[in-house]
C-alpha cells in the first residue's frame, strides 16, 4: 500500500486547520519519556481533553500541532500512531472520492495512484 506514498516532510498535515491528534496512554508515556519530563508536566503542556478522549494541543493562529516547530515534528521518533498512519486512515480509504480528496491534502501520495486495496 505504501508504494504509492512517500512523505516529503512538507508538514501540511501538522498545521493549517483545526483537528485532533488522539493519543493513548502508551503513546503519552513514550512522548514524555522521549522529552524526559514527567507525565504530569507533559499533560499540562501538551494535552487537552476532547470528550472522553485525549488529544495533543494545537496552537493558534494556524492550528499548528503543539509539536510542530520550524516546519518539523519535534517528536518524530515517537509520534502517535495517528500521525504514523496518515494518509492511510479508514476515512480516506473508504472510496475513490475520499482517496482523491486526500491526495489534494497530501503531496506525498502519488497523484496517479488508484484507491489502495486493504488486504
Ligand atoms: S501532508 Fe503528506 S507529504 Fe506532507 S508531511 Fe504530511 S504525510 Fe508527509
Ligand atoms: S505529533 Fe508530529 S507528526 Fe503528529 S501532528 Fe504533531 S507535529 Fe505532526
Amino acid at each position: 500500500m505504501k508504494e504509492c506514498f512517500s512523505c516529503t516532510g512538507c508538514g501540511k498535515c501538522c498545521t493549517g486547520s483545526p483537528g485532533y491528534v488522539f493519543v493513548s496512554l502508551e503513546e503519552i508515556e513514550a512522548m514524555a519519556l522521549f522529552l524526559d519530563i514527567s507525565l504530569d508536566e507533559f499533560s499540562k503542556k501538551y494535552l487537552r481533553v476532547v470528550g472522553n478522549r485525549i488529544s495533543l494541543k494545537e496552537l493558534l493562529p494556524r492550528y499548528d500541532c503543539v509539536f510542530f516547530k520550524e516546519k518539523k515534528c519535534t517528536i518524530y521518533e515517537v509520534r502517535p500512531k495517528q500521525c504514523q498512519t496518515y494518509p492511510f486512515w479508514p476515512m480516506h480509504l473508504k472510496n475513490e472520492e475520499a482517496w482523491e480528496n486526500v491526495k489534494k491534502e497530501c503531496e506525498g501520495i502519488d497523484p496517479r495512484s488508484p484507491l489502495p486495496v486493504i488486504t
